[in-house]
């Protein structure tokens, strides 16, 4: 079998190293009791949440399972009618911390893939473009996006998305 680049495992968190999800240095994973370069440092929600995990255990969902906790919780993803496809964001997808509530939010039917935070220093044409083309397609969406571009980095914090499907990228903002 293949063996498959860490990097590339997650296909709604794409590289989830250069969105802080996860970290390298030398680690024993509490799952598989195995050592890793890289380990996991996202949200884990579980009785137990001060676990470190390598990416073949939430990959395989056994992180997840055997500890009884999630990534992201289920009531914070977009509704998609899909349920394989919300197991697939909460039990086996590195999460990632808002400042206040997550969402995992979803574009033409699917889950988007995670690209990390974002704020106003690192707006360009291109991904101001695809935000005012998106921003009305989620029913959640209740600000108006000019204030909420206005506010990126003072008052609000901004996450980053990319659709799968028609590849726009999707803002998903909250309150400070
Ligand atoms: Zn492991
Ligand atoms: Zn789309």
């Amino acid at each position: 079998m293949e063996q498959k680049n860490d990097r590339n495992v997650f296909i709604y968190h794409p590289d989830p190293i250069a969105t802080g999800a996860f970290q390298t240095g030398d680690a024993i994973c509490d799952c598989c009791k195995s050592p890793t370069s890289i380990f996991y440092t996202g949200p884990f929600y579980a009785k137990d949440s001060d676990l470190i995990f390598c990416p073949d255990c939430i990959k395989s969902g056994v992180a997840a399972k055997q500890f009884q906790g999630c990534f992201t919780a289920p009531d914070h993803c977009d509704h998609i009618g899909d349920p394989e496809k919300q197991e697939e964001i909460c039990y086996r997808t590195p999460g990632y911390y808002g400042i206040q509530q997550e969402q995992w939010i979803a574009h033409c039917g699917d889950y988007c893939a995670y690209r990390g935070e974002i704020s106003y220093h690192n707006l360009t044409p291109e991904l101001l473009a695809d935000f005012k083309a998106t921003w009305n397609d989620r029913p959640q969406q209740i600000w108006n996006l000019e204030q909420v571009l206005g506010s990126l980095g003072l008052a609000y914090e901004g996450y980053l998305f990319e659709c799968l499907h028609c590849g726009k990228h999707l803002l998903y903002a909250q309150r400070d």
